[in-house]
């Protein structure tokens, strides 16, 4: 006995309340080799008779014993199994795969398996040869007349090598010549020894078979053999389909079904890759200023000292001498000034420094060749050795000048006397010195400013000579800890004091940016949610398209988690294609950035590492599969009854 069906009664749930018996109470014995015509009027209960019998409906009373096996007692991976190797499934419309070929469609049922693919292929040749369509494997469904549909999903329901094939209305849907063409293979399955149920309206059908069971509002009213019965000896089946539909081919198969939807998904994954391009880019832009401000500005700056200025007031020093164009501050320090600063906790220090700049007055002359420079600082704790390119810190009656300065004349001014020209409130200074060193440049955004420093003494007693005063317009602080340099910055801004002009530079850089990171992380994350949304509903399009075909897969014996892979899969798809063109969109934008950068400050703005662009895939991967959860699950448990039934 294959398969016993005691007191089988189901009820189908109307509203609340009411219910309708479709199937009240039916005792049935099946054995292999039987092939049987199940006829009634429509609406008699032939369906759900076969629905229960092919474990697709559990909803019911009484027992379906599958060889002694009640199946009311399987688990659910078992009742998957049972409908994956045992049971093969005959619709009325056919219900192939419209997105897969011919022989896709035949193997489904391994794939969920995962068997190898030249099995696959090497099986699905078989049968097909047995239906008759071994040249039409790389068609779709649509290619196909109605009669070969029906045999290609015969094909398909005979894959695993059932024990038992359930045809409702097989021939329902094809002309007369077409469905005795259909009868003759369904024959032959059941010579091969499977029991075959089919339900059909034909009489001619119904002749075909050895045994005819009629229904009648939910119960046999008759059970007639019409020859003997080939019972045929049971050869022990070897068990196949241990394992899973793999997460690769579940890509497979949705691959297939999203080329079909081609435009759609690369819109989709477009529109997501906004959100990673902003994460990439706002990641690299801090990145990029990071290396910038390492590179430049810590190089070429104690980094104990804390250089203070003055909020400059430069109107009143450039209508003093119209020809010179102020840059740096140049308002003066009164000596209490300078003793409140010595007061800021943790300053170990105080320097005064005096600095001006000027594009027509300062030179240096070494005999008779005569060049300018543009900007004269008294030496102070921020310049240290370790800015000195060559020769060594000048002592008093020394200068030390910058490198491209040195350079405009033809021999090195090392050790070598000259005269110093340059000019303090209207008043002409002049001095010999010796060059002890060169410094190197400040950073690129200085580097055609020449710079000439001396020691404050030196300055002082040049100017008393002139009769002028120097007034100190820059203090230095000095601190003992890195860590401590920063509180001391904040204070002296709260003081109302500024810092060096390198540092006012970067300030307004880093602020223009902060501006820009603001305004990328807000993008981001709202195109990051807008992301997760659109795919959530292009999903949950998905799986309402795809209801018929989830069915089928069901029937076909796909478990929950088999259709919940197919379904995260191609969110995992999604979210690769978006994250691969958010990396390449910015890269782009890289480019782009840099070029402008790289022309105003020299500087390459935005650095994309490799493991921002992989941050950006991950994330872009991880939102997609995220919200592709939703509608997965939602698929995977979709009722197969009812997604069959599904138009
Ligand atoms: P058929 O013999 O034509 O295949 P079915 O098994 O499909 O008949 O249906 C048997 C009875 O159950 C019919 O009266 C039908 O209207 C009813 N029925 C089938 N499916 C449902 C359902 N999902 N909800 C309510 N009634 C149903
Ligand atoms: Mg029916």
């Amino acid at each position: 006995m294959l398969l016993k069906i005691n007191q089988l009664t189901k009820s189908y749930k109307i509203n609340r309340e009411e219910k309708f018996p479709a199937l009240k109470g039916v005792d049935l014995e099946f054995n292999k080799g039987e092939m049987i015509a199940v006829i009634g009027e429509s609406g008699s209960g032939k369906s759900t008779l076969m629905n229960v019998l092919g474990g697709l409906d559990k909803d019911y009373q009484g027992q379906v014993l599958f060889q002694g096996k009640d199946l009311k007692g399987l688990k659910e991976k078992e009742l998957d199994k049972y409908r994956k190797n045992q049971v093969g499934f005959i619709f009325q419309s056919f219900n192939l795969i419209p997105h897969l070929s011919v022989l896709d469609n035949i193997t489904i049922a391994m794939t969920l398996s995962n068997i190898g693919k030249e099995e696959r292929t090497k099986r699905a040749k078989e049968i097909l040869k047995e239906v008759g369509l071994e040249d039409q494997m790389k068609k779709k469904p649509n290619q196909l007349s109605g009669g070969q549909k029906q045999r290609v999903a015969i094909a398909r329901a005979l894959i695993n090598d059932p024990e038992i094939i359930l045809a409702d209305e097989p021939t329902g849907s094809l002309d007369s010549e077409t469905s005795a063409q259909i009868m003759k293979i369904i024959e032959k399955i059941a010579d091969q020894g499977k029991l075959v149920i089919i339900v059909t309206h034909s009489e001619r059908v119904a002749k075909n078979c050895n045994r005819i069971v009629e229904i009648a509002d939910g119960l046999i009213i008759k059970d007639q053999k019409n020859n003997d019965s080939r019972v045929l000896p049971s050869e022990k089946k070897s068990e196949k389909g241990k394992q899973n539909l793999s997460f690769m081919s579940a890509i497979g198969l949705s691959f297939k079904n999203m080329r079909e939807k081609l435009t759609r998904n690369i819109l989709v994954a477009l529109g997501a890759s906004i959100g990673i391009t902003s994460v990439i880019i706002m990641l690299s832009i801090g990145n990029g200023v990071e290396k910038y401000i390492t590179n430049t500005m810590n190089e070429f700056v104690n980094p104990l000292v804390v250089e203070v200025n003055k909020k400059s007031q430069t109107t009143d020093t450039t209508t003093q001498n119209p020809g010179s164009i102020m840059m740096a501050a140049t308002t003066p320090f009164t000596d209490e000034e300078i003793a409140e600063l010595a007061q800021v906790k943790d300053v170990k220090e105080v320097e005064k420094a005096y600095a001006k700049t000027s594009f027509n007055s300062f030179s240096i002359q070494l005999g008779e060749e005569k060049k300018a420079f543009q900007s004269l600082a008294t030496l102070s704790k921020n310049v240290t050795s370790e800015n000195i390119t060559e020769g060594d810190m000048p002592e008093a009656g020394e200068i030390l000048i910058s490198a491209s300065l040195n350079e405009q004349y033809a021999e090195s001014l090392i050790g070598k006397e000259v005269i110093l020209n340059t000019e303090v409130g209207g008043k002409k200074l002049e001095g010999t010195y010796v060059v002890s060193g060169l410094f190197g440049e400040i950073s690129s955004m200085m580097s055609n400013i020449n710079i000439v420093y001396l020691n404050y003494g030196d300055l002082e007693s040049m100017a008393v000579e002139a009769g002028a005063v120097i007034e100190p317009n820059t203090v230095y602080l000095s601190t003992d800890k890195e860590s401590k340099v920063q509180g001391i910055k904040d204070t002296i801004k709260e003081m109302g004091y500024e810092g060096s002009i390198q540092e006012q530079l970067l300030e307004m850089f880093t602020e223009m940016l902060s501006v820009m990171t603001y305004i990328l992380s807000a993008i981001a994350a709202i195109s990051l949610v807008v992301s997760a949304i659109m795919i959530l509903v292009v999903l949950y399009i998905s799986v309402v398209e795809r209801t018929k075909e989830i069915g089928v897969l069901k029937a076909i014996g796909a478990r929950r988690k088999d259709i919940k892979r197919i379904f995260v899969a191609e969110a995992f798809l999604i979210g690769l294609v978006s994250g691969l063109i958010g990396i390449l969109v910015a890269v782009l934008m890289m480019l782009g950035i840099n070029f402008l950068t790289n022309k105003l400050y020299e500087v390459d703005l935005v650095v994309i590492s490799v493991y921002y662009a992989l941050f950006g895939l991950g994330v872009s991967i991880v939102i997609s599969v995220l919200a592709g959860l939703y509608p997965a699950a939602k698929g995977a448990k979709l009722d197969p009854v009812e997604s069959l039934r599904r138009e």
